[in-house]
């Protein structure tokens, strides 16, 4: 059973959409969310350091008053809510929407969902929140003892326009995935295979070469984890840069590879399954944000309550980047 590394008591996360009208059935239960979860015992002053019992102001629920320096403190400040005319409710159903829709959304659907009367306020709402999808997951997966990560490269998207054969805007997207094993006691172990992904890691690369494919692995998965690879020779210095590597001898059989690696193959084809279904085909620019949205999503599709408040930037002390700031830090 998985349960969310943030999940607290105190703060209940809906398990269903009648329990969400529940929970956060107005601004005030919205507000009194934000503050338990700022605050874990009680309001503190960030002004002047006072413990206690604030003001409250009944037609501004997002608003605290200190008792002792009377500074008005926003609920919302440090959070992507931060400065909006949007009401808290319409935040938490589009950060639920957001993070309980498996396949994502468009704006469009999003506006309908919200009841906006507006298309640019779904729009900014639903960019807002997707920056904390594209922020990129930065610690390194791999290197727990009894699993491995599969690792492998594919092409993504391109199509031709009228440009002639043989000229085509492919992306080389790679791949490395932990690759779990059930508890033998497990109600699923029936099941024919009892692998599973863990967390994922996905990087638009230049090419397939052993400089851009290393680089990738080095830079995602932990020193001397056990990794599988096919036997192409972009992974062959893995063993020398410290990894326990294991390579796969595909001889052109893509079914041995299907059957060593299922696993990796399996996020390739989700993956393209989701670029395909939701986005129409992505920019070659704009692969890698949507990369990091997939691997929010894949890593967080058990705890959706961590997807929840990562979304609302309510998960900790993280200030969310903003959409310049993401890309400017690219170019
Ligand atoms: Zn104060």
């Amino acid at each position: 059973m998985a349960i969310d590394v943030l999940e607290r008591g105190d703060l209940p996360f809906p398990r269903s959409l009648p329990e969400f009208q529940r929970l956060f059935a107005d601004e005030a239960a919205c507000a009194a969310y934000l503050e338990r979860a700022r605050w874990i015992n009680g309001f503190v002053c960030p002004r002047c350091g006072t413990f206690g019992e604030p003001y409250r102001i009944s037609t501004r629920p997002g608003v605290l008053r200190c008792r002792k320096c009377r500074c008005d403190t926003s609920l919302t400040a440090g959070t992507v809510m931060e400065r909006t005319h949007t009401p808290l409710s319409v935040w938490f159903w589009a950060a639920y929407l957001l993070t309980s829709q498996t396949p994502g959304m468009s704006a469009v659907q999003f506006q309908r969902q919200l009841g906006l009367p507006c298309y640019e306020t779904a729009f900014q709402i639903l960019h807002k929140l997707r920056v904390g999808m594209v922020r990129p997951d930065q610690d390194r997966i791999g290197g727990t003892s009894g699993e491995h990560v599969d690792a492998d490269e594919t092409y993504v998207g391109g199509r031709t326009r009228g440009e002639g054969r043989g000229v085509h805007h492919k992306s080389i997207v790679a791949a490395a995935v932990e690759v779990r094993h059930r508890q033998r006691d497990s109600a699923l172990n029936n099941r024919r295979n009892s692998r599973y992904a863990g967390r994922v890691r996905l990087a638009v690369v230049s090419d397939r070469c052993a400089d851009a494919l290393c680089g990738f692995i080095k830079s995602v998965v932990a020193p001397g984890a056990r990794i599988i690879t096919d036997d192409w020779s972009g992974y062959a210095g893995l063993t020398k840069h410290g990894y326990d590597h294991a390579a796969v001898a595909e001889r052109g059989d893509p079914l041995v590879a299907e059957e060593f690696m299922p696993i990796v193959h399996l996020v390739f084809s989700n993956l393209k399954t989701w670029l395909r279904g939701i986005h129409h085909g992505v920019s070659p620019q704009h692969l890698q944000a949507y990369l990091n949205e997939f691997t929010f999503r894949f890593n967080r599709r058990f705890y959706p309550f961590n997807a929840f408040r990562s979304l609302l930037g309510i998960a900790g002390n993280v200030t969310a980047p903003t959409y310049a700031e993401l890309y400017a830090a690219k170019s």
